[in-house]
């Protein structure tokens, strides 16, 4: 059985062979899309960016059946997605919870100016401005880096208390930010349970 801080150690293996062009590819042959025919069992779940920069199972070096992921656009969460983290906890047993932001992330740029000039833009973009602005105020006049750091804190702090499972099953839940920069992914706050 592994524990979230084995995971995690994997997961940033992982990370560090894909940015030393190390990476190893693995389980995305066809044996392995045969082993997952009858049922998944990933390793962690997370919580990223759709930004197309971003591709989670490559930058963690992973494959087919290796990570439950999820995207939106700034990794907003809403009901989707909370339940999204429930599912992965609570049936499939994930022993790890992921919540990554990455460098220029647009989403997070956009709500950082909405905040600063004080104008909300309309649309249906308005919902980045509501989910990312707190974390945008919380993080004080820090760059947009220090924004990036705070938001993958805040919303996994948040999810500890949206999704019970993660308490009760002992998961472990780490905030990170991911450098398109060298293409490492960089540990901001982690709290495990072992
Ligand atoms: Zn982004």
């Amino acid at each position: 059985m592994h524990t979230g801080r084995d995971v995690w150690a994997e997961l940033r293996a992982g990370n560090e062979r894909f940015a030393s062009g190390a990476a190893a590819g693995p389980h995305r042959d066809r044996a392995r899309l045969d082993e997952l025919v009858g049922g998944q069992h990933p390793r962690a779940a997370v919580i990223a960016c759709s930004d197309s920069r971003v591709p989670v199972e490559l930058l963690f070096d992973a494959g087919f059946g290796d990570i439950f992921t999820i995207r939106t656009a700034g990794g907003c969460v809403d009901d989707a997605v909370v339940a999204s983290v429930d599912f992965a906890v609570s049936a499939l047993g994930v022993p790890l919870v992921v919540v990554m932001s990455h460098e220029s992330c647009g989403a997070i740029g956009a709500a950082i100016g909405a905040v600063r000039s004080g104008e909300v833009p309309g649309g249906l973009s308005r919902v980045f401005v509501e989910k990312i602005g707190p974390s945008v105020i919380e993080a004080g006049d820090q760059d947009r880096a220090g924004v990036e750091e705070a938001h993958a804190r805040i919303t996994a702090e948040q999810l500890i208390g949206r999704v019970p499972a993660i308490a009760e099953r002992g998961a472990g839940v780490v905030a990170a930010r991911y450098r398109l920069d060298g293409g490492r992914v960089e540990t901001v706050w982690e709290r495990f349970a072992d």
